[in-house]
Formats: structure tokens, sequence, C-alpha cells
């Protein structure tokens, strides 16, 4: 067991691996006068700066409010992992979606990895991008689900071969003892995240957009134009899009209370030897296992092992984080016990009650995206086009998200943290069978 301290956020970026090694500073003004445009956006990380960009490129006025740095919530300082997928299980909507939405969204789970690759072929964003992914199984039970998982990939017309690894092939992947095979994809991948975020940014500013940091919105006037106010100004608009996740607290309290904040944690450790990290990851590929509460990791491009896990359903990180992790990566890797970390950061997954993003309009002109449970770097980016499209007049497959019914936290942040804590536990207990 251990003790819990609450994560330390400044309006800077939380010291991390990312934060250190970032290709350069954004440092776009402060909001403070009073200024309009067709569309603002509220919140700079991927759904937020991704819409905005859509939009732009679409030749749409549009102006971003972030409330510390572009990239400082979790698309700054997630694993950097580039997966595949919308959500779990759209077939549990069928009634709401029918057919044609679950289908759309298959479709767009295999999407979303492209539109990440346009954005870094388009705007040569540095952000090491490299493709190559492998599933991990811990249990037999795991390998038989991944044996189904390919059968579906080819039957949903995903064009990536998934190929099934026995123990001894997998080690050309991933040289563990610890696992008995996996799943080995090339349509999923591995980056640096806030570099690809600041880069869109970036983009979005060449566009003509206006992008304003440290500029938190404080309040939002509702009507036929809406006005966000920051605490030293203020934006009009025609549409209003609110993209802070599990960031944006209670601005509006009925998003609010469909997203509970839960931690996540990642540890980066010095630059490995060339030797070790070609024999622990010899394809450089990322990696995850399938578990609920699963360990993350891949090698930056200057050699370092990222390794991340647990989920904390107070939002609050462990005391002996390193420790901690290092225990962890150490049951993967034991020959990295004595390799320094160098970097441990923290920050916050937007959980759903269903595990499916939550997409759609507060009021006709009031859009939001949030909740991606902890996979949303790829998704974040299909999300935002599929909002921009709307914004822009048609987007069959935006519909089909927005009518994906969501639930709030059953006693809001009190009580549904406990409650999650319960659910959650209860399938970390599924996880030891
Ligand atoms: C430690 C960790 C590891 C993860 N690893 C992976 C991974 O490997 N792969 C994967 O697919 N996903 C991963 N995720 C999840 C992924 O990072 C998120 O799903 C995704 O980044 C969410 O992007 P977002 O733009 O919706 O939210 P965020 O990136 O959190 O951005 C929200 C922004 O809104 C701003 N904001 C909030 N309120 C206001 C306001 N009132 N005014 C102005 N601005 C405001 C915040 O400051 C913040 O910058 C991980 C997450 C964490 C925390």
């Amino acid at each position: 067991m251990f003790g819990l301290r609450p994560i330390q956020e400044t309006r800077e970026h939380t010291p991390s691996f990312y934060a250190a090694t970032a290709n350069s500073q954004t440092a776009f003004p402060t909001l403070t006068d009073d200024t309009s445009a067709d569309v603002v956006v509220v919140g700079g990380g991927f759904s937020g700066v991704n819409t905005a960009l859509e939009l732009a490129e679409r030749g749409v006025d549009v102006a971003l409010v972030e409330a510390n740095r572009i990239g400082w919530g979790a698309s700054g300082r997630n694993g950097g992992q580039v997966i595949g997928g919308i959500g779990h299980t759209p077939e549990r909507f069928r009634r709401s979606i029918g057919d044609e939405g679950i289908k759309a969204i298959y479709a767009m789970g295999i999407e979303a990895r492209d539109v990440i690759r346009e954005r870094v072929e388009r705007y040569a964003i540095q952000c090491d991008l490299k493709w190559g992914y492998c599933d991990v199984a811990l249990k037999p039970r795991h390998m038989k689900a991944f044996a189904e998982w390919q059968a579906f990939e080819k039957a949903i017309g995903n064009p990536h071969p998934y190929t099934l690894l026995d123990r001894d092939e997998l080690k050309a992947y991933v040289n563990s003892e610890r696992y008995l095979g996996g799943l080995h994809n090339t349509a999923n991948g591995h980056l640096h995240p806030l570099n690809l975020c600041m880069g869109e940014a970036q983009a979005l500013a060449t566009l003509g957009a206006n992008v304003f940091e440290q500029s938190r919105v404080v309040a939002i006037e509702r009507g036929e134009t809406v006005v966000v106010r920051t605490e030293q100004g203020s934006i009009r608009a025609k549409t209003l899009v609110l993209a802070g996740n599990a960031y944006m607290g209670g601005l509006v309290p009925q998003l609010g209370k469909q997203v509970m904040p839960s931690a996540s944690s990642v540890v980066a450790t010095e630059p490995l030897p060339a030797d070790l990290a070609a024999e622990i990851l010899p394809a450089d590929v990322a990696v995850c296992d399938p578990r609920t509460a699963l360990d993350y990791f891949r090698l930056s491009a200057d050699r370092r092992l990222l390794f991340g896990g647990l989920s904390n359903y107070t939002g609050m990180e462990p005391s002996n984080l390193e420790g901690v992790m290092r225990d962890k990566m150490c049951r993967v890797f034991p020959q990295l016990q004595s390799v320094n970390i160098d970097f441990a950061w923290s920050g916050w997954i937007g959980i759903g009650i269903n595990r499916m993003p939550q997409l759609g309009q507060v009021r006709d002109n009031v859009y939001y995206i949030q909740a991606f449970s902890g996979h949303g770097v790829a998704p974040t980016h299909m999300m935002a086009k599929v909002t921009a499209e709307k914004i822009m007049g048609r987007s069959k497959r935006h519909d089909a998200m927005a009518k994906i019914p969501h639930w709030s936290f059953p006693g809001g942040a009190l009580l549904g943290r406990p409650l999650l804590a319960i659910g959650m536990a209860y399938y970390k207990a599924l996880d030891l069978l």
C-alpha cells in the first residue's frame, strides 16, 4: 500500500520528460481585452486545438483560450501511445445509434490514426512519430481475446495486419519473461505528445487563428451569441466549443458531472545504452497489457524507457511515485533495477461511466468534447474532426456519437469517486482471474 498526495500543479507545464524536451515553448498572449470570433474554443489540449485547427483549415475565424499552456493537461503528459478505436464496444448502444452508427464508429477508429499521420506530414511537426505496437498477454484468456480481436480487425476492414505472437515470437518485439504472447500491428504507434500538440497549435496560429494562453475561462454567457469571460478579457462568438475535459471542473456543471478526473502516472528513465534499449524493445514498439489498471511503455527517441500505469480515482498520485513505478517497471524488465529515473509525473484522465467519448451540444451553438477514459491521443483528433464537420453543417458521424447516452456520476464528485473506485476494484479483481 502507499500514501497519496495531490498532483502539484502550476500554470506552467508540469515537470516531465516532455516539458524538458519540448521543441520550443509556446508563448501565446494572455487575453486582456474584449474581442470576437466566429467560433471560440475553450481548452488547449488535443480536442480543443484540433477542433480549432479543423475549423481554421476550412476558413473559419476561430479563437482558442487555454487556462495554462498549450498541451498543459493530459495531452502534454500522456504515454504517447497512438491507439486506434473509439471507446469500447459501441454495440451496447445499438438501440440509440443503429447498425450504421456502430459501423461509423469502427470506421472512425481506423481513420483516427490517419488524422495524426496527415497532421504531422502536412505541418512537418517534429514529434518522433513511429508506427509499431504490441498488446501483451498476462493470462491464457488474453491470448484467446487477442485471436478474436485479430479476426475482428479483419472483419471491420482494417487495412493493417494484426499478427498473433507466441511467447518466443513476442521476444523479437518485447523481450520480457512476463508475457505469454502478444498481438502486433503497425496501425498503432507512439510519439512525443507535447510536441505534437504544440506543433498543431503553431499550425493553428499560422492559419490566422487567435490563440491565448494563461487565460482561464471563468464564466460563460449563453444566448444567440455566446460570451466567454476570462480573468482579464472576453471573446464574443456565434459558436462555442468546450474542450476542457477533466480539468474543466464546474464551469458547465452538467458536463462536469459526467466526467470523473482520475490520475495516471508515467516515469522516464535516464537514456539507456543502445544495447540495453535494443535488448528490451528490439523493434521499438509501444506496448500495453489488457488489464483495467494496465502497464503501458515504450522507448523515447533518446532511448529512455517511458513506463506508465496506475489509475487512481481520487485524482491523486502515490507519495512514493517513483518507487511504485520502478517496482512495476522492474516486474517487466528486472535488468532496469539500477537505472536512474529522471522524471516522474501524473495527470488527469477524464473517465465517463460508459467509457465512450462524450460529444454533442449543450444547446444549438454550444458543443463539447470530453471523457476519453485514458485512450484519447488518436480519438481526440477524430472527435475534433467530426465536431468541426458538424459546426460546418454536416456530420452523420458526429450525430452517431452524440446519440450515445451518457450519465452523471451519482452523488457528484463526493460520492462518485468512491463509487467509481468500487466499480474499478471489481474490474481489477476480474483481472486477477
Ligand atoms: C498520464 C496519462 C497517460 C495517458 N496515456 C495515454 C496514451 O498513451 N494514449 C492515449 O491514447 N491516451 C492517453 N491518455 C489520455 C489522453 O492523454 C487524453 O485522452 C487526451 O489528451 C485528452 O485531450 P483533451 O484535449 O480532451 O484534454 P486535455 O489534454 O486534458 O486538455 C484540456 C485543457 O483544457 C484546459 N482548460 C480546462 N478548463 C479550462 C478553462 N476554464 N478555461 C480555459 N482552459 C481550460 C486545461 O488547462 C487543459 O489544457 C493519458 C492520459 C494521462 C493523464
